[in-house]
């Protein structure tokens, strides 16, 4: 039966690596007194997290808003975007930081990502790239956003900060388009605490992200761009690579929560799930359900409000759309009309707390509640 939970459970909780081994690199660390700027752990994390991913060239960030911003730069991304209004806010933030009009085009159905059906209409002569979101880490339709961006000339530029380890047929993700962008923040499915990578398909490209997240040092005296400071520093790398050891158990782990919860939510009329697609290796990042309150009675609001009194923090990944966002709102492409998909999607989303260590009891409750909402508001 329903519990009152004692500590209160959040949409997501970080997996550290074991602190005795991060004590051992830290002496290391010590030692050396090597902290930051591309320090052998930085060297080695690069090395490791490109085999892992199955990439060719990965440069880590501090974060992963900056690695948006500064692959903007890589490609001298200027005048329009399209992008997606179903994101986190740096996607479209990333745009602004580099005085590039974002323009909103609608989402596909069934994942949620920018539907590339709708892109051609949204191209103008000022259009010179497109960047969709891999959104809770399922992939977007890979193959004809860059038939897209070859027919019309325009870089392609992922936002795949929910997608690390993603695979398609064997394939990475990040092997698709000009560039893709990881976030390594606290709450994505690996983290660093904070950071972030660019993923890149050949050398050249990496040297230039590598000289642009270092102020444009090309060497000692010379400075080729208005480069920024985003480099990932040692003990970051160093916390990267132990957790990089764990991370086939942590997607295991998550996978039998969103296994546990498919099993007890399935037959709940009026709520719906993802279901990843046929020959990709999902991560598990977000269990997002969807509440139709024509059929489940309640609203979604009254479901995120319900878990709430009980301690339990789902979060509305992503409401309000950017396009509601003040900076944003006044843009001809924000207006709802335009975003119909999106704005029915935003209303009814509730993404359920997914991590390694939730425990099975914690998930039943959460499905009873939802459960018993139902039947209460159905008497
Ligand atoms: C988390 C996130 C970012 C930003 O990454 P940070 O590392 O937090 O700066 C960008 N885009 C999306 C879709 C995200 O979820």
């Amino acid at each position: 039966m329903m519990e009152k939970v004692t500590k209160p459970i959040y949409v997501t909780q970080p997996a550290l690596p074991p602190l005795e081994e991060f004590t051992d690199l830290l002496k290391e660390i010590w030692d050396s007194k090597i902290i930051t700027n591309n320090g052998p752990f930085h060297q080695q994390f690069e090395h490791a997290l490109a085999a892992y991913l199955g990439v060719k060239h990965i440069s880590v960030f501090s974060n992963g808003t900056l690695a948006l911003i500064t692959a903007l730069q890589v490609l001298r991304i200027t005048g329009e975007v399209i992008t997606t209004p179903f994101s986190f806010v740096a996607t479209t933030h990333s745009l602004w930081w580099n005085n590039i009009k974002p323009v909103f085009s609608d989402i596909e159905p069934d994942y949620f990502n920018l539907d590339p059906e709708k892109v051609e209409a949204a191209i103008t002569p000022q259009t010179t790239a497109i960047m969709p979101v891999h959104v809770y880490g399922n992939p977007c339709n890979l193959e004809r956003f860059q038939q897209i961006a070859d027919t019309y000339g325009l870089k392609l530029i992922y936002d795949a900060a929910h997608a690390f380890g993603v695979k398609v047929n064997g394939n990475s993700v990040l092997n698709y388009g000009d560039l893709s962008i990881l976030s390594f923040h606290a709450t994505k499915v690996f983290n660093t605490i904070e950071g972030g990578a660019i993923v890149s398909p050949d050398a050249q490209t990496k040297k230039r992200i590598d000289y642009l997240k270092n102020f444009g040092f090309a060497g000692e005296t010379t400075v080729i761009a208005p480069g920024i400071n985003a480099k990932m520093n040692e003990i970051q790398a160093a916390y990267g690579l132990l957790q990089l050891k764990s991370i086939d158990q942590i997607i295991e782990k998550r996978k039998r929560i969103s296994d546990l919860y498919r099993v007890h939510l399935k037959d709940i009329r009026g709520i719906s799930f993802l279901n990843p697609a046929e020959g990709v290796d999902y991560n598990f990042a977000y269990f997002p359900i969807l509440i139709d309150s024509s059929q489940f009675g309640p609203s979604r609001d009254m479901v995120y409000d319900e878990l709430k009194k009980h301690d339990i923090f789902p979060r509305r990944y992503f409401y309000p759309l950017i396009s509601q966002f003040p900076t944003y709102k006044g843009l001809a492409s924000a207006s709802p009309d335009n975003l119909p998909v999106a704005e029915e999607i935003t209303k009814k989303i509730l993404c359920l707390p997914i991590y390694p260590d939730l425990e099975e009891k914690s998930v039943l409750n959460i499905c009873a509640i939802i459960n018993t909402l139902k039947e209460k508001h159905a008497q």
